[in-house]
């Protein structure tokens, strides 16, 4: 399996913030191949049978990947990130039962392990080195030069979010992220785990039908859902780097070039 640092980056390419490993200072940039993949999903493929399996296996896209997913997804489509809380939704259903069927705590970080490869760095390593390079005026790479929507939007979830923030991460009492379980992060209780993500993952749930037809209104709590979640998937690093940088103007573009 190819990881996301075997790939050549530009620094002309979108300042998406990703990180690597838990807790690990985000990176910029994504390939014009990054791009292109993640745009594709965006475009329907995500919904491909075998592209879904793959996703159960690996428990989305690598962490980097699914950061650099759901903020494409808001940069690009403005709104709300109906495609990456659609994924969201069904891995936690999936988490929720994977811990509840776990007779162990051990056996529930075992579970919460990939056991698969990230679809976005199969296929940045298929299609090869050069196509790995940022292409000058790519479209798609122009509308993602800041990160002002996505910013905006972890900065309205952050008064409800501190709390929850895992402590490994940050400076949170939440519980330790899927990233920091499997690096043997405290797990408090299979109990008390399950009752979080079956709670979380109502509230996802709720979130995504208010974006569909007549889907119901939802308070801040739904409407913050998918960057909990995101944090307890992926980790927090993304988060905690945009919500402590200034806000406005000059600022807000200086602290996306610096995350
Ligand atoms: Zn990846
Ligand atoms: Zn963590």
């Amino acid at each position: 399996m190819t990881t996301c640092s075997g790939t050549e980056v530009s620094r002309l390419s979108a300042p998406v913030a990703v990180p690597q490993r838990p807790g690990e200072v985000p990176q910029l940039a994504v390939t014009s191949a990054e791009l292109r993949q993640l745009s594709a999903f965006l475009d329907g493929a995500i919904m491909d049978a075998g592209v879904r399996h793959q996703l159960w296996r690996g428990w989305g896209l690598c962490p980097r990947h699914s950061w650099a997913y759901v903020l494409i997804e808001i940069e690009r489509a403005g709104g709300r990130p109906f495609s990456a809380t659609i994924l969201l939704e069904d891995l936690l259903a999936r988490a929720v039962h994977r811990v509840r069927v776990s007779p162990t705590a051990r056996l529930v970080v075992r579970g919460l392990r990939s056991r698969g490869s990230c679809v976005t760095c199969d296929y940045v390593a298929i299609s090869g080195r050069a196509a790995s390079r940022t292409e000058p005026g790519d479209p798609v790479a122009l509308e993602l030069l800041d990160l002002h929507r996505s910013s905006a939007l972890l900065r309205e979830s952050w008064s409800l979010l501190q709390t929850v923030v895992c402590a490994d991460c940050g400076a949170g009492t939440g519980p330790a992220c899927r990233l920091h379980l499997l690096r043997g992060g405290a797990l408090r209780s299979r109990a008390e785990l399950s009752q979080y993500l079956d709670e979380l993952h109502a509230r996802v749930a709720m979130f995504l039908r208010s974006m569909t037809w007549r889907g119901p209104e939802v308070g801040p709590a739904e409407e913050s859902s998918w960057v909990e979640a995101m944090g307890w998937f992926y980790g927090w690093a993304v988060v905690l780097a945009v919500t402590t940088q200034p806000t406005g103007g000059e600022e807000m573009q200086g602290a996306s070039d610096r995350l």
